[in-house]
């Protein structure tokens, strides 16, 4: 059997509250597994800046360059927000990325049919659904050059930024989409804005052409702005949407918000090798960190995800998904998903509830 490397990095914050949970479910599924799981911890965000003065230690950045996947729980909070932005623990994150060339992220929004009542839409618009959204994340206008804020020969000021994608970008971000498809409905939207933008007009060719390697998946188009009004009129119909760095920061948030409850909603950040960084969508909660009330479990389905997409054990994947939404039909909340007459439960008990439904 493989080995593979985990690392760990709980960050700061509730962050180390909830990825001790998610250990703790992680290794279950391997012994239950026999996955050959093995981890180790490491220092980032403002925990990292207090111990070493860099928010990415160089050690760190080596161990997750080695490791097969890493978990992390999340970073930030007050006591780090006067410090200069080249230390701030947010850098930390967005070194792990950069570095790390983590293009595609995948953020799927599940509504729990026992959680229906979270959302701001009507139960039977979204109980049971399960979207996948994934985001081109190093590219795309929020990267293009050249931009600025010029002045003009007539005094006036003008902003302006580039919308630029090449082939290999748009098919790379392709191909992780109809992947992750493949584990799932077996459908991709590409989601664009042909009609005004040729960078989309050429970013539709590309789907097209990658379409072709993928025949047991169906590709359809989309125009951005409908996306936006089907995500709120019929969400359910969407199994993969993929879609630009823009557009996809977008509507991903939407689309979590569609769920109601972030506590629950996890990610993924890959790269070309499939190495991925797999976090809980919120951040490191500070004003209930310590208290052992966090939910973890947004953390523990990334673990899931992690065993889907990077160590290719989709069984403990499904046996994860299984156990929370089983942990849910016992009627058992953190306090961010309770509603009136819930049993609401800690951190740890949650931990427990998820081990014990395993
Ligand atoms: P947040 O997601 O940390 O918190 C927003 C609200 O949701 C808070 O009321 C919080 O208590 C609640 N919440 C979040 N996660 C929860 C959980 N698991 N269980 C129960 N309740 C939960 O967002 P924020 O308050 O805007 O940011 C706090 C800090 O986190 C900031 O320093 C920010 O920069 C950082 N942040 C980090 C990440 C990350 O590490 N990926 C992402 C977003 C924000």
């Amino acid at each position: 059997m493989t080995s593979r490397n985990v690392l760990i990095l709980p960050g700061d914050g509730i962050g180390p509250e909830i990825v001790e949970q998610a250990v703790r479910v992680l290794d279950k599924v391997n012994t239950q597994f026999d996955l050959g799981v093995q981890h180790e911890s490491a220092l980032v965000g403002g925990s990292a800046y207090d111990e070493t003065g860099s928010p990415l230690p160089e050690e760190t950045l080596s161990k997750a360059k080695a490791a097969d996947a890493i978990l992390l729980g999340a970073v930030g909070g007050p006591k780090w927000d006067g410090l200069d932005m080249s230390v701030r623990p947010e850098k930390g994150l967005l070194g792990l990325r950069s570095n790390l060339d983590l293009f595609s992220n995948l953020r799927p929004a599940i509504l729990y049919p026992q959680l229906a009542d979270a959302s701001s839409l009507k139960p039977e618009i979204v109980a049971g659904l399960d979207i996948l959204i994934v985001r081109e994340l190093t590219g795309g206008i929020y990267f293009g050059q050249p931009r600025g804020i010029r002045t003009l020969d007539n005094g006036e000021r003008e902003g302006f930024n580039t919308y630029v994608y090449n082939e290999t970008e748009i098919r790379r971000i392709a191909h992780s989409a109809f992947l992750a498809a493949r584990q799932r409905g077996k459908r991709v939207c590409s989601i664009d804005k042909s009609n005004v933008l040729e960078v989309t007009v050429l970013w539709k060719e590309v789907m097209e052409e990658v379409a072709k390697e993928y025949p047991d998946v169906e590709l359809s188009h989309m125009l951005v702005d409908n996306a936006a009004m089907q995500l709120v009129r019929a969400p359910k119909q969407f199994d993969v949407m993929v879609t630009g760095n823009m557009f996809g920061d977008i509507l991903s948030d939407a689309a979590a918000m569609l769920t109601g409850s972030i506590g629950m909603l996890p990610s993924a950040s890959l790269n070309a090798d499939g190495l991925g960084m797999y976090e809980p969508c919120h951040g490191s909660a500070p004003d209930i960190a310590g208290q052992g009330v966090a939910n973890p479990l947004a953390t523990i389905l990334s673990v899931a995800m992690m065993l889907r997409y990077s160590l290719d054990a989709k069984d403990a994947a499904d046996a994860i998904e299984a156990a929370v939404s089983n942990v849910l039909d016992q009627g058992l909340r953190t306090g961010d998903i309770a509603s009136e007459g819930s049993n609401i439960v800690g951190t740890k008990e949650m931990g427990d509830a998820v081990l014990a439904a395993l």
